[in-house]
C-alpha cells in the first residue's frame, strides 16, 4: 500500500466570503502564521482557518477513510490470491 496517494490538498476556505486565496504573512512568532483573505481582507491565523473549515475537512477524511477501506479489501483479496495460488484445490476467478 502506498499511503502517499492519499494525500490530498484541503483548499481552506475564507469563512466570510468563500475566497480560497489568501495571503500569508510571518507573525510575530513564527510559528504563528497570519493569513488574509484576499477577497475580503479577514485576518486569521492558521489555527482559527482550520477550524472554521473543519468540516469541509471532515469531508474530505471520511472520504479518504472510504478509499483507504476499498484498498485494503483489494489487497486482501490479492493477498489471499497469492497465498492460495499453489494450491491446485483452489482456484480464483
Ligand atoms: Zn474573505
Amino acid at each position: 500500500m502506498n499511503p502517499e496517494k492519499y494525500n490530498r490538498t484541503i483548499r481552506l476556505l475564507c469563512p466570510t466570503c468563500g475566497c480560497p486565496d489568501f495571503s500569508y504573512d510571518e507573525g510575530v512568532d513564527e510559528t504563528i502564521q497570519i493569513m488574509t483573505c484576499a477577497s475580503c481582507e479577514r485576518t486569521f491565523n492558521k489555527d482559527e482557518l482550520i477550524h472554521e473549515n473543519s468540516e469541509n475537512i471532515d469531508e474530505h477524511l471520511s472520504e479518504i477513510k472510504k478509499e483507504v477501506t476499498k484498498d485494503f479489501t483489494d489487497e486482501i483479496r490479492k493477498s489471499l490470491r497469492k497465498a492460495f495460488s499453489g494450491n491446485k484445490n483452489i482456484r480464483f476467478k
